[in-house]
């Protein structure tokens, strides 16, 4: 299977407190050892991955297993990307910054959280000299991640950075509604298939700190509630290897619908089962993953989500679509238990269909 990209988590702990975190309110205290983020990463970088992307809770907070997973990603042959998400908590000064990344070569990407929210805890001077810093080490990418509620806040951040402009990327996001963020003006969208992307972030899989490999960086939920019978949770990296769970995930046909249709698709699930539609009636969700989060947190949701996946036309489809979008052939059925070993070759390709509506 293709992927741009892996998270790993490096630990769950934060201390820093912004008030939009999906993290509030949570324990928050799972984190590995240094030698199985070594470990984890090593194995994503054998899959081919191009890209590994350190996050949190605030990695920075537990810079030794930060350290050893950046070694591990450096020193593999397959010479992926690095990159870290960051708060800038640590930026306190020019000395300071040139210290704590001149411990990690290698790096090619800083992601620098900055917001709202973000702002209310870290002093803009942090990521400034975190972004001044990364320029003196040519770290080649700096990006500023800006998750807004309110369309004015994008503007009166990228205000602080605008020297910058030439150097960094900007990312902007809408804020996941938690219990603990109330806003104003929230902006919604109603679960109609026309408002959402076939695509979305499922080509950037996360790894938890206790090793649950998860779909996407809804995972990190995992620190509050239990995501193990939902789609996105793929195994456990304490239980199998990263190359066992991908070959399970191969033949997991409500994995694979989200692969290929996306919160469009989510959206689709919605429209076509009347429980789902009376669940939602009147609700509006801040973005795809807003939608398709609550879609399978809901009994509903997810028995839809189970009967599509058990449909075998349904399954024809997605193989079609993977082979056309992905150039991924159907998965092998897994021999029976007895059967004599298999003689022909690859199984041929399913003809691409029309996509039939209703899902
Ligand atoms: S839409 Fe769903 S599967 Fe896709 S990235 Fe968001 S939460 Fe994950």
């Amino acid at each position: 299977m293709h992927f741009n990209s892996i998270l790993v988590s490096v630990t769950e702990i934060c201390t820093v407190g912004c008030r939009h975190c999906g993290f509030t309110g949570s324990t928050r205290d799972r984190q590995p050892t240094a030698d199985e983020i070594g470990r984890w990463v090593a194995q994503a970088c054998d899959s081919g991955i191009p890209e590994i992307i350190f996050t949190g809770g605030e990695p920075f907070q537990r810079f030794r297993m930060l350290r050893s997973g950046v070694g591990a990603a450096a020193g593999h042959p397959g010479r992926p990307r690095i990159s870290v998400f960051t708060s800038s908590f640590w930026g306190r000064s020019a000395a300071t910054v040139d210290k704590i990344l001149g411990q990690l070569p290698g790096l090619t990407r800083l992601f620098l959280s900055t917001d709202v929210y973000h702002q209310e805890r870290v002093p803009t001077q942090h990521v400034v000299n975190v972004i001044e810093g990364a320029i003196a080490r040519e770290i080649p990418e700096i990006s500023l991640c800006i998750t807004i509620a309110e369309d004015h806040e994008e503007e009166r951040i990228r205000g602080l950075y605008r020297r910058f402009e030439d150097r960094v990327r900007v990312h902007v996001d809408r804020v996941i509604p938690t219990p603990f963020i109330k806003t104003a003006h929230q902006v919604g969208l109603p679960p109609d298939p026309e408002h959402f992307s076939a695509s979305c972030y499922l080509e950037t899989p996360l790894i938890n700190p206790n090793g649950d490999l998860s779909a996407c960086h809804i995972g990190k939920a995992g620190a509050y509630v239990t995501l193990s019978d939902l789609a996105y949770f793929m195994g456990n990296l304490h239980e199998k290897s990263f190359q066992e769970i991908l070959a399970d995930a191969d033949r997991n046909y409500e994995y694979q619908f989200l692969r290929v249709y996306g919160p469009q698709g989510v959206a689709r699930m919605v429209a076509s089962s009347p429980a789902v539609r009376g669940l939602f009636k009147g609700a509006t969700f801040t973005n795809g993953c807003d939608l398709c989060y609550k879609m399978l947190r809901s009994l509903d949701g997810r028995a839809r989500l189970r009967e599509i996946a058990a449909d075998p036309f349904q399954r024809e489809l997605i193989d079609a679509i993977r082979l056309v979008r992905f150039g991924e052939r159907p998965p092998e059925p897994r021999p029976a238990p007895g059967a004599p070993p298999q003689l022909s070759g690859a199984p041929q390709p399913v003809a691409p269909q029309p996509v039939r509506s209703g899902t």
